[in-house]
């Protein structure tokens, strides 16, 4: 499984990254803002995007709007914080596949992360 980490933080990289490593997800890349995001998908494909919604060049919900727009499938996840939760429809309506809400659990991360790879495989 490869996932595209996407976050101004590099704290919040990091603690994504370990979380994924530790259930044995390790094809990460990272990217600092949206914009990178976007460039970074040109050159390969993922499975997955962690896109945290705060981000200077570019902000999740815009290069959500981008990559949708682009036609891309890969399924897209939101990291937000609690201030950010009242947009989360927003983000869903702009094709979001789930959302996780700043700090987190390692566990909630992982669960969520299942979930999407879990109905991403199953038949239409
Ligand atoms: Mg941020």
């Amino acid at each position: 499984m490869k996932v595209l980490i996407v976050d101004d933080s590099p704290i919040m990289r990091s603690l994504i990254k370990s979380a994924l490593t530790s259930n044995g997800i390790t094809e990460l890349t990272e990217a600092e803002h949206g914009k990178q995001a976007l460039e970074t998908l040109k050159t390969g494909t993922f499975d997955l995007i962690l896109l945290d919604w705060n981000m200077p060049e570019l902000d999740g919900l815009q290069t959500l709007k981008e990559i949708k727009k682009s036609g891309l499938a890969t399924p897209v996840m939101m990291v937000t914080t609690e201030s950010e939760k009242q947009r989360v429809v927003e983000a869903i309506c702009a094709g979001a596949k789930d959302y996780l809400i700043k700090p987190f659990e390692p566990a909630g991360l992982i669960a969520k992360v299942n979930g999407i790879f879990k109905r991403a495989a199953q038949p239409a």
